[in-house]
C-alpha cells in the first residue's frame, strides 16, 4: 500500500502531464471521431509508440462495437487490461533480480547521465537493507570524479566498493570486483561503468570486453546487463536500447526519471519493441527511489483521476 501511494505520488506529474489528459478523455458522452483521434493522439504524444496507438484504438473500436458499448467510460478497464497485458507479455517484467545463483553480477551500462551510478548506488541500497552481502565496482574509470561518485554511495550504504585509478582498465575491476565477490561469498557485484569515452567505438569494445571476462567467470545464469534508460528521453531512449543491444545482450532494463517524463508511455513502447524486461523504474534522486515496476498498479495509477485536487 506504500508502495502504491508513493508510485501514485510519483506518478503525479506523469498524470497532469500525460495520462490525465487520456483518462479525462474516457468521460466523453460518445464515441465520435474526436474521441478516437484525441485517444490517437494522447498516445502517441505519450511516446508509446506509433504502432501501439493504432492498434489499441482499433482494437476498442471493436471492443466497443462487440460489446454494444455506449460511452467511453465503460472502456476504460478494456483500456488499462490491454496496458497491463501488453506489458506483462515480457517474461520478468516489473520482477526483481534472481538472487538464487550468488554472487549475482549485475553489469550497468547506458549513455552518459541516463542514472547508471544512482541506479548502482539505490540497488546497493536496497540490497543492504534486505541484509544482503554487496560489492560494487567503480568500472567507470573515464573521470576520476565517477570513480569518486560511487564512493560516495558505498560510503552512503556501507558497501564496498572496488576501485583503482583513473584511466585504468575497467575491465580489470570488474574482474576483481569478481574475484571478491566470489571469495566472501557476495550475494551481488554491481559494476558501474561509462558512458562516454574518446568516441563510441572505444565505448563499445570496452564494454564488450567487461561483459567477456565477466560472462567468462560468473557464467551467463549470474550475469544480467542491466541497460539504464533516461525516460525522458522518449522514442530516442529505444534507439539507444537498440544500439546497446547490437552490442551486448541487454537482458534487463531500469528506467530512470519516470518523476520527470510527460512521457510515461515509453515503457510501453520498450516492452513492445525490446521484449526485455522493464525491472525497476527510478523515481528520484534519494537512495529510496527505486521500485519495481508493476505493470497493473501502473495502469491503475495512470486511470486514476485526480479526485482530491
Ligand atoms: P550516469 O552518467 O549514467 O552514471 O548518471 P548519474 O547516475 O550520474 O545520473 C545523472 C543525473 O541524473 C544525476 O543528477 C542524478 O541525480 C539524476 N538521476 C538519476 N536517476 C534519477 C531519477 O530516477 N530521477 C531523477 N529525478 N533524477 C535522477
Ligand atoms: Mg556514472
Amino acid at each position: 500500500m506504500a508502495f502504491f501511494a508513493k508510485l501514485k505520488e510519483s506518478l503525479k506529474g506523469v498524470r497532469e502531464r500525460w495520462s490525465g489528459g487520456i483518462s479525462k478523455l474516457f468521460s466523453a458522452k460518445t464515441f465520435d471521431a474526436e474521441f478516437w483521434d484525441s485517444l490517437e493522439d494522447q498516445l502517441i504524444a505519450g511516446d508509446t509508440g506509433l504502432d501501439f496507438a493504432e492498434e489499441t484504438v482499433e482494437f476498442l473500436k471493436d471492443e466497443a462495437k462487440r460489446r454494444g458499448l455506449k460511452t467511453p467510460a465503460e472502456l476504460k478497464n478494456i483500456f488499462t487490461e490491454k496496458i497491463t497485458g501488453e506489458l506483462n507479455a515480457v517474461a520478468g517484467m516489473g520482477k526483481s533480480f534472481d538472487l538464487s545463483k550468488a554472487p549475482l553480477v549485475l553489469l550497468m551500462i547506458g549513455v552518459n547521465g541516463s542514472g547508471k551510478t544512482t541506479s548502482a548506488g539505490k540497488l546497493a541500497t536496497m540490497y543492504k537493507v534486505q541484509g544482503k552481502k554487496v560489492i560494487m565496482a567503480a568500472a567507470d574509470t573515464f573521470r576520476a570524479a565517477a570513480v569518486d561518485q560511487l564512493k560516495i554511495w558505498g560510503e552512503r550504504s556501507g558497501v564496498r566498493v572496488i576501485a583503482q585509478g583513473q584511466g585504468s582498465d575497467p575491465a580489470a575491476v570488474a574482474f576483481d570486483a569478481w574475484k571478491a565477490a566470489e571469495s566472501s561469498r557476495a550475494d551481488v557485484v554491481i559494476v558501474d561503468t561509462a558512458g562516454r569515452l574518446h568516441d563510441k567505438h572505444n565505448l563499445m569494445e570496452e564494454l564488450k570486453k567487461i561483459h567477456r571476462i565477466l560472462l567468462r567467470e560468473a557464467g551467463a545464469e549470474r550475469l544480467e546487463t542491466v541497460l539504464v534508460l533516461d525516460a525522458v528521453l522518449g522514442q530516442n531512449s529505444v534507439a539507444q536500447a537498440e544500439t546497446f543491444n547490437n552490442i551486448i545482450p541487454v537482458s534487463s532494463i531500469i528506467l530512470t526519471k519516470y518523476d520527470n517524463t510527460a512521457k510515461g508511455g515509453v515503457v510501453i513502447s520498450i516492452a513492445r519493441k525490446l521484449r526485455v524486461p522493464v525491472r525497476y523504474i527510478g523515481l528520484g534522486e534519494g537512495a529510496e527511489d527505486l521500485n519495481n515496476f508493476d505493470p497493473s498498479e501502473f495502469a491503475d495509477a495512470l486511470m486514476e483521476t485526480e479526485r482530491n485536487s
